[in-house]
């Protein structure tokens, strides 16, 4: 448990955090929000003593963290920043296990433990493990330095922004990730973002700060029903109620999913979804237009034989259009097996894709809006 007690943090005469006091229990996803400058990183700092409060008290299970050695403190605290920094000239097995050998565990119980984490993010082990970072994607560094946080298993993990140096479509399958990790190892997570629906995905309680002060702390249930101020509401954004009878498809998609063009090798497309960790790609003609999605399935049923991915596209695959009412699309999303609708423009360009996520995401919006 962390309990902040009437914390103040000033910066010569700035008082960035005023009389902070929020209490963290065990097991918690906690996710500090609010405009930039409010104090969140600031907040986050204190609590494995990168920096030290000037007023007031953090107690971690207790005892006043100031009293602790702080390199005994940081030992059960991990941290994770937006710059990942992997030790490079390290490989990946031996990035994870940095601290479990600081802490002299045994060397077979910690390539178990390597073996165990890599798994659990979809890396296998005898592929990855001895990779260096400069052989992986963005996405799996990150992958890799969330890893290396947990693998110390500290029972508090710090987390920065760590997925805002991503592409969208990787954010949303680490933060998948991150949640899955957070509850099966029961970790206590305060976590950074300015972005609104991670908070949302991943917290049990969003603390939303403003220059310093708590404007709101409550879970995202009671946030969207009860925005605490206008800005509150502002960062909660086009959420706020809308029947979804009046939702239209653009309302509801992902933009920017994968997409690769119609020349692209087979290769190519199989490994740039292994970096992702997709298992489709849209592709499209030389004018962007969209002709079919690239399923894994088909590369390994047919990539063998086949002359280029142009035959191995599915169609099966529903399109919409810009504009159109996304009732549809959703009952056909919750009704069936299909993961994604595909959103086209009126040229018949990629507009974005309809996750299954997405859907169900905003369809538990509209439903709390609709209670009012
Ligand atoms: P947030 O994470 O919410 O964007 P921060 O906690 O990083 O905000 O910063 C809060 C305020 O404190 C900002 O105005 C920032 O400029 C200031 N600040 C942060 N670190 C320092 C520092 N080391 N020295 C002086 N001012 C700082």
């Amino acid at each position: 448990m962390i309990q902040f007690e009437h914390v103040m943090k000033n910066y010569g005469n700035t008082k960035i955090l005023k009389d902070l006091s929020f209490t963290v229990p065990d097991g918690q996803f906690l996710v500090l929000i609010g405009p930039s400058g409010c104090g969140k990183t600031t907040t986050l700092k204190l609590i494995n003593r990168l920096s030290e409060p000037d007023g007031g008290r953090i107690l971690m299970d207790g005892k006043d963290i100031s009293k602790i050695n702080p390199v005994q403190l940081r030992r059960h605290i991990g941290y994770v920043i937006q710059q990942i920094g992997l030790f490079p000239n390290m490989t990946v097995e031996q990035n994870i296990c940095v601290v479990p050998k600081l802490l002299k565990m045994d060397k077979s119980k910690y390539s178990q433990l390597a073996r165990e984490y890599l798994e659990m993010v979809g890396l296998p082990y005898e592929q990855y493990a001895h990779k260096y970072p400069n052989e992986l994607s963005g996405g799996q560094q990150q992958r890799i330095g969330v890893l290396r946080a947990l693998a110390a298993s500290p029972p508090v993990v710090l987390m920065d922004e760590p997925f805002g140096a991503l592409d969208p479509m990787t954010r949303e399958v680490l933060q998948d990730e991150v949640k899955k990790l957070q509850k099966k190892l029961n970790k206590t997570i305060v976590f950074v973002t300015h972005d609104m629906d991670e908070a949302l995905k991943l917290a049990d309680v969003i603390l939303f700060m403003n220059q310093g002060e708590i404007e709101q702390m409550d879970s995202p249930e009671k946030m969207l029903e009860h925005p605490a101020s206008d800005l509150v509401r502002s960062f909660l954004g086009k959420r706020t109620p809308v029947e979804s009878d009046q939702l239209r498809v653009e309302d509801c998609m992902m933009t920017k999913p994968f997409v690769v063009s119609m020349d692209q090798g087979i290769l190519e497309c199989a490994e740039k979804m292994a970096r992702s960790g997709i298992d489709t790609l849209l592709v499209v003609d030389e004018n962007d237009k969209y002709l079919g999605v690239l399923p894994i399935n088909n590369i390994r049923k047919y990539g063998r034989t086949a002359s280029g991915i142009v035959p191995l596209l599915s169609t099966d695959y529903r399109t919409v259009r810009v504009g159109e009412y996304a009732r549809e699309s959703m009952d056909y999303l919750l009704g069936t097996n299909a993961s994604f609708v595909v959103v086209l423009n009126a040229d018949d360009t990629i507009a974005g894709i309809i996750t299954r996520n997405r859907m169900a995401r905003v369809v538990a919006e509209t439903l709390w809006g609709e209670e009012k």
